[in-house]
């Protein structure tokens, strides 16, 4: 029986792997549940999933949530604040940690998993954007064992063999991280002026929160994954090629000096990666429905367009930048992600946002946990001041 904290219960990925775990309660048993603000949905979860804890960020919150928990007589205890996340995300009894916050707010709890030797299942790219070096440092520390949730990255990894050491040891030449190219694949800056965000959250073909739904339009989302997966497989980003493929049915590829290439084909549903993550290194059946090869009949690829999507080479000018550039990269496209989801810039300022934090910053060399987190702040700082300048 394997024992899990599901940080982000109540987001698209959380959904996903209580969907799993609901399938096999011979395999998994939930300790504890975190939402933010879907209060009732937490409750049912909590009921459903008959959580030890729930957590949530502040005391209102919580005593909401105690009240809700009462009138359906479930046992959860509630606790607040992100000591409590750190708390059920390291606790003695957990053997497993879903990270699935969206964004920076991901970053400790899960830090804190990786500190107490849990098994890691990432979804939370954010936080090995802002903070990779620590991260993987910790993760060698403690021993933890870290599994990526990442499609792209999950795909990656099932490419790669299972004793891998770097690129080299294994004789990999590249990798091909997929992108689907968003809603507006094909299209100029000039029309995508006026997109709306119910435009760029309406994916083509995956189902996911609010947030990476924009990043996956805007292509920062890719940009976020070449960062993650230099992290997660020690390579370069010369090393990482993005490859457009519309159907989104190739999840990323692996390509071999001796010229093979490996590739994860699947129908695109998250829980996939989840099912292969919390199973590794066995399978599990993940409730999603075989690939039909026929239906398919074509797979398309194309070459990103960097002039109408610059969120990609700013990703990739941060990557190389290296320090902290990433960490702003990733501050300022939140702030920047907020503000469009608030209609207060439009969708193409969205990139105009991040260069400016990036001109207008130095670069330092985070060490600390506290200097990262400095970083972060004075990048969302910086970007919240220049969108009220440029406000329309
Ligand atoms: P959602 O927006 O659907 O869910 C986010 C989760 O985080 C919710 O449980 C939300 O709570 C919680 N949350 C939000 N803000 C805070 C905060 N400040 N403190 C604590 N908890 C918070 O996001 P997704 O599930 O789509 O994505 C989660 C992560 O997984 C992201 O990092 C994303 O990049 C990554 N990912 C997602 C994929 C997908 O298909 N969705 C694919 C690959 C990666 P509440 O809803 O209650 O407010
Ligand atoms: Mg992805």
């Amino acid at each position: 029986m394997q024992t899990i904290t599901l940080l982000g219960a109540t987001g698209s990925i959380g959904e996903s792997t209580l969907d799993i775990i609901g399938r096999h309660p011979d395999k998994y048993a939930v300790f504890a549940l975190t939402g933010n603000q879907q209060i009732e949905k937490l409750a049912a979860q909590c009921l459903r999933h008959n959580a030890e804890y729930a957590v949530v960020n502040d005391a209102l919150s919580a005593s909401k949530l105690e009240s809700l928990l009462a009138n359906l007589k479930a046992p959860t205890r509630v606790l607040y604040g992100v000591d409590a996340l750190c708390q059920v995300a390291s606790a003695e009894s957990v053997d497993t940690v879903m990270a699935a916050i969206v964004g920076a707010a991901g970053l400790v709890p899960t830090l804190a998993a990786v500190k107490a030797g849990k098994k890691i299942l990432l979804a939370n790219k954010e936080s090995l954007v802002m903070a990779g070096g620590l991260f993987m440092d910790a993760v060698k520390a403690s021993g933890s064992l870290l599994l990526p949730i990442d499609s792209e990255h999950n795909a990656i990894f099932q490419c790669l063999p299972a004793n891998y050491q770097g690129a080299d040891a294994a004789g990999v030449s590249k990798l091909l991280l997929s992108a689907s190219g968003g809603p507006f694949r094909g299209w100029s800056v000039e029309q995508m002026l006026s997109v709306q965000p119910e435009q760029a959250c309406a994916h083509p073909n995956w189902s996911m929160g609010r947030k990476i739904s924009v990043d996956s339009a805007s292509l920062m989302n890719k940009g976020l994954e070449l960062i993650e997966a230099c992290w997660l497989f020690d390579v370069a980003p010369s090393q990482i090629e993005v490859v457009v493929h519309p159907q989104s049915v190739i999840h990323s590829l692996v390509q071999y000096t001796d010229g093979s290439v490996l590739a994860q084909l699947g129908n695109p549903d998250m829980r996939t990666p989840i099912a292969h993550a919390l199973a590794w290194p066995d399978r599990i059946l993940s409730g999603v429905e075989n690939l039909n090869l026929f239906e398919i009949a074509r797979l398309d690829f194309e070459q990103p367009d960097l002039a109408s999507f610059p969120c990609l080479q700013l990703a990739f000018d941060a990557a190389a930048a290296a320090g902290d550039a990433p960490a702003i990269l990733n501050a300022a496209n939140e702030i920047a992600v907020q503000a469009f989801l608030d209609r207060r810039i439009g969708f193409t300022q969205i990139a105009q946002v991040v260069d400016n934090s990036l001109q207008g910053l130095d670069f330092s060399e985070p060490d600390s946990l506290d200097a990262v987190q400095e970083s972060d702040q004075k990048a969302r700082q910086h970007s919240m001041a220049y969108i009220t300048q440029i406000e329309s």
